[in-house]
């Protein structure tokens, strides 16, 4: 066994139930130009730029999670392309490959994305999620704030130069349900993956309600009147731990991510970090871990800092939760609810 495998299968982190920890979701900055209904609060309080944990700084946090088994990093947001120097970071993460890193992918709202599509290619990003709540213009931008036009510009230069890139459409009942049918052709003709998902109790403003949720069962009921839907044979979602269940329109891909209705929690694989250094062992963790200074003194590499990060992770990931439902459950016996929890998508990081 060489040293590299060594490391990994000394300390790799699992949860009580038994899952390996193998995809790291980093958030590098909170902030966005967009304003989506469904996630950034009315006023947003910024986190301030200087408790930013420096590229440098994730760099050497993203190299001690893959030599403990990490093989899967996604740069998030806010708005991951409004951080400067986040193409100069993907192309430092390479290096990783060489410890067992396989994929490195970002998700964007793609309003920069036509002037950084070269860029992000040469820098080796594996993939892209893209999201797109609309394609009318008008409620594009009651949705975001923002213009489409720049969003499907965004699109098509990813799609030209050849990176692959995956649409997510989170729909709101009375908002923009209306875009089911609209969405699913637009990504039949233009041969993209639509994942549509299911509105999480994430807002910044905490709004979110079960009536404004769209459920998979109204999408698949929707599509049905204008497609032949069919789903896969075997549930590859829960043995690839994707979190989005698969169907075909027309032969056609396409995907669900319904935490609410048909939670992926069992097979989780996902931890995350924000950009000030709050590490989340779920999305709906009610409370995260800081590792600011743990992983400040990983740069200097300070004697036994590694130690320390390492022991208050693996008691952390341990105590995971089973998932949404689980802890949704709790906070309901203990009167309290999950609105208590100050922290929402735009900070976390999706
Ligand atoms: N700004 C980038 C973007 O929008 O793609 C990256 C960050 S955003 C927080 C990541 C993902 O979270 C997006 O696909 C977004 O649609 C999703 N999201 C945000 N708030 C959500 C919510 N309350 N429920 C479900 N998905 C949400
Ligand atoms: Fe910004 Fe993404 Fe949140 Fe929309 S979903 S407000 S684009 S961070």
């Amino acid at each position: 066994m060489n040293m590299m495998t060594e490391l990994k299968t000394e300390a790799q982190f699992v949860d009580q139930f038994g899952r390996g920890k193998r995809k790291l979701r980093i958030s590098v900055t909170d902030r966005c130009n967009f304003k989506c209904v469904y996630c950034m609060p009315e006023h947003p309080e910024w986190m301030k730029k200087h408790d930013l944990l420096s590229f440098e700084e994730l760099y050497q946090f993203c190299d001690f999670m893959v030599r403990r088994g990490i093989e899967s990093i996604r740069i998030t947001g806010g708005e991951p392309l409004m951080r400067q120097g986040v193409v100069h970071f993907i192309a430092q993460l390479q290096d990783l490959k060489k410890l067992g890193l396989k994929r490195i992918s970002m998700t964007t709202n793609a309003h920069y994305l036509k002037q950084y599509t070269q860029a992000l290619k040469q820098a080796g990003l594996d993939d892209l999620n893209i999201s797109l709540d609309s394609l009318d213009a008008d409620q594009f931008k009651q949705l975001t704030q923002k213009e489409l036009a720049p969003i499907l510009d965004g699109i098509r230069a990813a799609q030209a130069a050849g990176l692959p890139i995956k649409i997510n459409s989170v729909l709101m009942n009375g908002i923009n349900d209306n875009q089911i049918l609209p969405l699913a052709r637009w990504s039949v003709q233009e041969k993209v993956h639509l994942r549509f998902i299911e509105f999480m109790p994430l807002d910044g403003d905490r709004k979110w309600s079960t009536e404004h949720v769209v459920s998979e069962q109204q999408i698949l009921a929707t599509l049905a009147t204008e497609f032949a839907v069919t789903s896969q044979a075997i549930d590859l979602a829960q043995l690839n731990s994707d979190p989005a269940r698969q169907y075909f329109i027309d032969g056609h891909p396409i995907g669900m991510i319904s935490t609410i209705t048909h939670s992926f929690c069992g097979t989780c694989d996902r931890v995350r970090l924000t950009a000030q250094g709050e590490f989340y062992n779920c999305l709906f963790a009610p409370k995260g871990l800081n590792l600011k200074a743990e992983i400040k003194a990983l740069v200097p590499s300070e004697p036994l800092s590694e130690v320390s990060l390492s022991s208050a992770l693996s008691n952390y990931i341990w105590n995971k939760e089973h998932g949404f439902h689980a802890i949704e459950q709790r906070l309901k016996n203990q009167s309290m609810n999950q609105n208590s929890r100050k922290i929402s998508m735009h900070m976390l990081g999706g």
